[in-house]
């Protein structure tokens, strides 16, 4: 039996990687599912190959930093779609410059990653807030393993900071809306190969090298790899489970 039918599930930054990814998952497992992304033509061409594949998609165009932009595309899906129940808060970037770096390049980076990272958790959470609560929904927020981390692997910053506060978030939200029956997850994915790092795996072997070394299963993730973990953080196999992280990174954080 499909997990997730008579669901609508909203996957933010879903035209490409792990959201693309989960917003398949979802489809897959019945639930009629929102694309929402910067790149409006990529997000309609992932939403035209998922009802290709038989299942129901819609996609419509969303800067998550662009606060009523989140609440206007929420009205036009509560309006043309219906009520959503499943929140995956994907949509992020990255950007690598040390603190020490350019000051210039280090205030854009902490101002833009800040702004789509985080800021548009909270955004798009926000806007979705009154279905998710009508509809006793789940809100799956995507972490990393840098919202434990940092020296291992170094990162930026504002990456590094971008990604407790998700987590931090994803706390705060589970504590609140569980008396509403809302449930707030996270999941911390490793390296997973998506075009938000090919850059960095194919010019930056020696950092990829440190992943792996320290990666129990001993490879990169696929965004495949995720889909899982977010299938069951949004059916009511994880009825019982909340304000946590399930980590998708092949052992990274627990060695
Ligand atoms: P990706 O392939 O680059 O996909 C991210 C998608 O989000 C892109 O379609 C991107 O559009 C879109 N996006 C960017 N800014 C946006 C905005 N302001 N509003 C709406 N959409 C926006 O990246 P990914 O690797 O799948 O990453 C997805 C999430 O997983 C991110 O939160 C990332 O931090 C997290 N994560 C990834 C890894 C990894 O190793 N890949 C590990 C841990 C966590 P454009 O391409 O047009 O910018």
């Amino acid at each position: 039996m499909a997990l997730l039918g008579d669901h609508i599930a909203v996957v933010t930054g879903s035209a490409s990687g792990i959201g693309r990814a989960i917003a398949a998952g979802y489809a897959r497992e019945g639930a009629r599912v929102v694309l929402l992304d910067v790149n409006e033509q990529a997000a309609a061409h992932a939403a035209k190959e998922i009802r290709g594949g038989g299942g129901e998609a819609a996609s419509f165009r969303l800067d998550v930093t662009k606060r009523e932009e989140c609440f206007a595309v929420a009205e036009q899906i509560a309006a043309e779609v219906g009520q959503v129940s499943i929140l995956c808060n994907n949509a992020g970037i990255n950007r690598r410059n040390p603190f020490t770096s350019d000051p210039a390049a280090v205030l854009k980076d902490w101002q833009d990653i800040m702004a789509i990272n985080l800021s548009g958790v909270f955004n798009v959470t926000h806007a979705f807030l009154e279905p998710l609560m009508a509809s006793k929904g789940r809100i799956v927020n995507i972490a990393s393993i840098q919202s434990f981390v940092h020296v291992r692997t170094p990162n930026s910053p504002a990456y590094t900071t971008s990604k407790h506060g998700v987590l931090g978030f994803t706390k705060a939200l589970a504590a609140e809306l569980g008396k509403h029956g809302v449930r707030v997850n996270a999941i911390g994915p490793g390296l997973i190969e998506t075009p938000l790092n090919a850059e960095v795996r194919a010019n930056n072997p020696e950092l990829v090298r440190i992943f792996m070394d320290h990666t129990p299963l001993g490879r990169a993730g696929t965004p495949l790899d995720v889909v899982g973990p977010a299938i069951f953080l949004a059916s009511d196999m994880s009825a019982y489970v909340t304000g946590s992280i399930v980590m998708a990174d092949g052992g990274y954080r627990s060695i």
